[in-house]
């Protein structure tokens, strides 16, 4: 559990209910919902339930069961969500270099289209 994270982000109000969200899939360890701005034809956010700021937080802290838990269901979100033939991108904004908006840590899962070069 972070010392620094901030309890009212988005995604951590969106975890205690106290904002609504589109939810794709939830388990004990995850959520994954529909992003509200999508940028592409489909765009889901997964999310840790656990207190992570970023992949950084993520990647030092979190257990293994949340781990593969994570990666678990990013797969089976996107299998469900019919993106596995056409193919998909997965993205996470780590910090202030790369845009990082929200402070909960997160992948976008990208599809349902041919998305552009991930750097243009
Ligand atoms: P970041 O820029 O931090 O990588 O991505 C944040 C994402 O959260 C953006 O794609 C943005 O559209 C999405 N987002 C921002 N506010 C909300 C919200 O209130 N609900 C949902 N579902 N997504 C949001």
């Amino acid at each position: 559990t972070e010392i620094n994270y901030d309890d009212n982000n988005i995604f951590a109000r969106i975890l205690r209910h106290e904002l609504n969200a589109d939810v794709i899939f939830e388990n004990e360890h995850v959520l994954v919902f529909q992003d509200k701005f999508p940028q592409a034809r489909v765009h889901l956010l997964a999310i840790p339930k656990g207190r992570y700021r970023s992949f950084d937080d993520f990647s030092a802290h979190a257990g293994q069961e949340e781990i593969v838990s994570f990666f678990q269901a990013i797969g089976d979100s996107a299998r469900h969500a019919g993106l596995t033939h056409g193919g998909y991108r997965l993205v996470s904004n780590c910090g202030k270099n790369a845009g990082q908006e929200v402070p909960h840590f997160h992948m976008h899962i990208l599809g349902g289209e041919a998305l552009g070069p991930i750097i243009s």
